[in-house]
């Protein structure tokens, strides 16, 4: 069997190459790509800003696919729910070796041996293809009856990214006010999942207005444009959280700036999240006083678990009546076409690009 692949062979060039679909392997299963999220992540390997890669590569780390035949011995997804072909499935993408200090000691992730690519011409998990071929001991989770493809893949992998913040630097609390520095997928599932855990203010900082427009459709109590000063947007949040500040920022914006003025508007005994500086390297002053006058505790998280993509997953779904997850999704393209998926990701014209293998 044939398919075809969006692979980026070098820094900045992506070809169309067609590839040869292989049976799985046992314990694993092969899926046909209904939707590949394109990522800001992608946009940062595709130009080399996030470091080496082993090209020739196919990216997409964001799929939803249907099985179209499972390995031998396979019965169940990895949550233990009975799966067939014709079924819809996501994938935790980062093949971990299940056999290091990470894997069975600390039990997090990253671990030391994670593969995040295969090589192009080898079977594929890579969602920017027709076929995805996930390899055994690669976790995918089936999509609850019901689930709207679009809505588990509006938000990629951003929410379990914000998942496995809280994991990691704890979650938000019933009443907190929060406060959401940029609106892309990360920030947006911040403001989701705050607004649901009960927080008393999810306020929203970024620039362009359809972009505070899907935060507020997501739950966010208030927004603050990057228009203001930075003085007025601190001024407006203390504003509405009170004097003592916000209990808890969450750094979703990947620029460095954005690190300074979050210990700023951080408030007295809050806590300060930073989830969008992966792509971002380099270095900011801040007062470091201030985190003992403020008791201010600050903590970074990354490489979402499989948990957190099926949690994340089961709470679109959950959540795709009530708020307009699907509808985030604005911008569709062929695997050919996977080169206009990552510009209009990285310009931000799109809430959410996704690659369709549909369009020819
Ligand atoms: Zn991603
Ligand atoms: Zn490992």
């Amino acid at each position: 069997m044939h398919g075809i692949a969006s692979v980026l062979v070098e820094k900045n060039r992506l070809e169309t190459w067609g590839v040869d679909i292989h049976p799985p392997e046992p314990g694993g299963a092969l899926v046909r790509t209904v939707l590949g999220g394109v990522c800001g992540s992608d946009v940062h390997i595709a130009s080399g800003e996030a470091g080496e890669m082993p090209f020739p590569i196919i990216l997409g780390h964001e799929g939803v696919g249907e099985i179209t035949q499972l390995g031998e011995g396979v019965t169940t997804d990895y949550a233990g729910v009975p799966v067939k072909t014709g079924d819809l499935v996501i994938w935790s993408p980062i093949a971990l070796c299940h056999r290091c200090y990470s894997c069975t000691i600390l039990q997090e992730t990253p671990c030391e041996n994670s593969q995040f690519f295969e090589n192009a011409s080898k079977p594929n998990w890579g969602s920017y293809a027709d076929y995805a071929w996930l390899p055994n001991n690669m976790p995918f989770y089936r999509l609850p009856d019901g689930a709207i493809p679009e809505a588990v893949a509006a938000l990629g992998c951003g929410l379990p990214t914000a998942l496995r913040g809280f994991d990691r630097c704890g979650p938000v609390g019933f009443g907190d006010t929060v406060v959401v520095q940029g609106a892309g997928p990360v920030g947006l599932s911040a403001v989701l999942v705050a607004a649901q855990a009960g927080a008393r203010e999810v306020i929203i900082i970024d620039g362009p207005q359809v972009r505070l427009d899907a935060a507020k459709s997501l739950g966010a109590t208030a927004t603050v444009s990057l228009n203001l000063s930075a003085e007025e947007r601190k001024r407006k949040i203390y504003d509405l959280t009170g004097k003592n500040g916000p209990d808890l920022v969450i750094e979703a914006a990947g620029v460095l700036p954005a690190f300074p003025e979050g210990v700023d508007i951080s408030g007295n005994h809050g806590r300060y999240i930073i989830l969008g500086l992966w792509g971002a390297i380099g270095t900011q002053p801040i007062p470091p006083r201030e985190l003992s006058t403020k008791n201010l505790t600050i903590g970074g998280a990354s490489f979402p678990s499989p948990k957190n993509y099926y949690q994340g997953m089961q709470f679109a779904a959950r959540m795709q009546e009530r708020v307009p997850l699907a509808e985030l999704v604005s911008h569709r393209f062929s695997i050919a076409e996977a080169g206009e998926a990552l510009k209009v990701t990285k310009n931000g014209v799109a809430t959410k690009a996704v690659i369709d293998p549909t369009i020819k």
